[in-house]
């Protein structure tokens, strides 16, 4: 299927590996240009060389920096000559409980994974309401849908992102001049930060228990829906929340 975005041009944040990586490649496979993020440099170097590797025929920019610097926002966006395809990305927090959370903990997690998607919300989606066609996608967690316990600093921040966006991607002056922003929530895929929660041995196993498909997400399969969700096709879907989980929540809707 062509999803009709070739030549838009992407800003993928924190994509030098995991979930924002599979983005960034699912968009450069369908001819989308990019500019992508980390605070790594050699990795998002590497990144962004194999990026141009699937398609030669795409522009690709790195921007060394931590995304929920103003600097490095703004860097970013400077960085393309427009932004069509916004795509918001971030560590998650740390895990504990939340007796030994101290304020500057809870503002840490809440410029990570609310303000700072929401701060370049605003510096893009106006451009793409005049220009007729803009596609957001954060990726959130499934935590948004059922809270892990330990993550109480993702579940607070995330949900806090996904109200606003549900508000906000129903504004008659964005639906109404197709662009649409949705919630993209992980279960467990098999990155880097899913690899470092597993200290203990037999861990990683029962995690596996918990998943009907037996299986963890693979982040190109992630990226191929994000690329849908930023295609011509998914015009008519914003203010949703897409799990993807390998069918572990347990509910009906
Ligand atoms: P990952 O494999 O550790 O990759 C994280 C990427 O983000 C790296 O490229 C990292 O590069 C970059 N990054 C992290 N913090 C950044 C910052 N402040 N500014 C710029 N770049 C930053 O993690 P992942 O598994 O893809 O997770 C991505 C997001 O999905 C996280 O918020 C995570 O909590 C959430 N999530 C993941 C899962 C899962 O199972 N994987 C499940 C639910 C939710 P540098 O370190 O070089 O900056």
């Amino acid at each position: 299927m062509d999803l009709g975005i070739a030549g838009r041009w992407a800003v993928v944040c924190a994509a030098s590996k995991g979930l924002g990586k599979g983005c960034a490649a699912a968009l450069a496979r369908e001819g989308v240009n990019l500019v992508i993020n980390a605070r790594g440099a050699d990795t998002l170097n590497e990144t962004a060389d194999e990026l141009r590797a699937l398609n030669a025929g795409i522009e690709v920019h790195g921007v060394v920096g931590d995304v929920t610097q103003a600097s490095v926002r703004q860097a970013l966006l400077a960085a393309a000559p427009q932004v069509d395809i916004l795509v918001n990305n971030a560590g998650g927090p740390p895990p504990g409980d939340f007796r030994d959370w101290k304020q500057d903990d809870w503002l840490a997690a809440l410029q990570a994974n609310m303000l700072t998607p929401i701060e370049l919300i605003r510096a893009t989606v106006d451009g793409m309401a005049e220009r007729g066609f803009g596609r957001v996608v954060n990726i959130t967690s499934g935590a948004v849908k059922a809270p892990i316990d330990v993550l109480g600093l993702s579940n607070g921040a995330r949900s806090g992102l996904t109200g606003f966006v549900a508000g906000v991607a129903r504004q008659p002056r964005l639906a109404g001049r197709n662009v649409t922003l949705n919630n993209l929530l992980p279960g467990p895929f098999d990155t880097d930060r899913l690899r470092k929660a597993f200290s203990a041995p037999g861990q990683r196993e029962k995690r596996l228990a918990t998943i009907p498909m037996g299986r963890f997400g693979d982040a190109d399969e992630f990226g191929a829906v994000c690329a849908f969700l930023c295609s011509v096709h998914a015009g008519y879907m914003t203010g949703q929340n897409v799990l993807l989980d390998g069918g572990a929540y347990p509910g009906t809707f």
